[in-house]
């Protein structure tokens, strides 16, 4: 696949390009907000470009849509004066060397972490992980407790709760039931996490994004477009 970008105003829209045997040009914007564009063999590269620029608008608007949904955080360095967040606070991280038991705890506004290695950057995220990991579970089912006391009526067995690592999503389900919950969610604010939960919840009762579906959302948690707006600026 040829990798091309095109500018758009201050945006740079860029676009894998494959060659088919179609007969009209057409994309896709991908989940992860990757566009790729199918061509047929004869078009130029200017002519796709041109194609992608006519409808750079509403590509633009759908990889914003996307992108709302991943959780990105800025690379760390793992170094004393750093901020990490636990439910939706800003923390400084201090490092300290140790020659004892290592051990990471949140005290006076900060998250100290006593590290045998503490220049080892990957060694204290792997300390601070095991640090997030028990409050992450621990929430999670907080949020699970809510969620099932919202729908209520709606008789559901109560869901395994799997922490994962998703680069594309903060929370899914799947058929068997199960809720799939990324770990980076404790960083943002409780509600966030509870409105994550219930709308995966509510997917067990619904699942699509029909219009019972939201209304089913919209009369559980009447407010959750303000969390889900607070967790795509957490992700920015
Ligand atoms: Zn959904």
């Amino acid at each position: 696949m040829e990798e091309r970008s095109v500018k758009y105003g201050k945006t740079t829209i860029w676009y894998g390009l494959v060659r088919t045997s179609r007969r009209t040009l057409g994309f896709v914007v991908h989940t992860d907000a990757r566009v790729e564009m199918r061509a047929p063999i004869q078009a130029t590269a200017e002519e796709v470009d041109r194609f992608v620029l006519r409808r750079a608008a509403w590509i633009v608007r759908q990889q914003d849509y996307f992108r709302s949904f991943l959780p990105l955080t800025p690379p760390r360095e793992y170094v004393s004066g750093e901020t990490h967040r636990y439910l939706g606070k800003q923390y400084r991280l201090k490092v300290h060397a140790t020659v004892g038991r290592e051990v990471v705890k949140l005290s006076d506004g900060r998250i100290h972490v006593h590290a045998r290695h503490p220049r080892d950057a990957a060694h204290i995220a792997g300390l601070l992980a095991g640090w997030y990991r028990p409050r992450a579970i621990a929430r999670f089912e907080q949020g699970m407790d809510i969620a099932m006391q919202l729908l209520k009526k709606h008789k559901l067995a109560r869901p395994e709760i799997i922490v994962r690592r998703m680069s594309l999503r903060w929370g899914s389900c799947t058929p068997q039931g199960r809720i799939m919950l990324n770990p980076e969610l404790i960083k943002a604010p409780g509600r966030c996490i509870d409105y994550v939960v219930i709308h995966e919840l509510c997917h067990l009762v619904h699942p699509d994004h029909s219009t019972a579906y939201y209304n089913l959302l919209d009369r559980v948690m009447p407010d959750w477009k303000r969390w889900k707006e607070r967790l795509e600026q957490q992700s920015a």
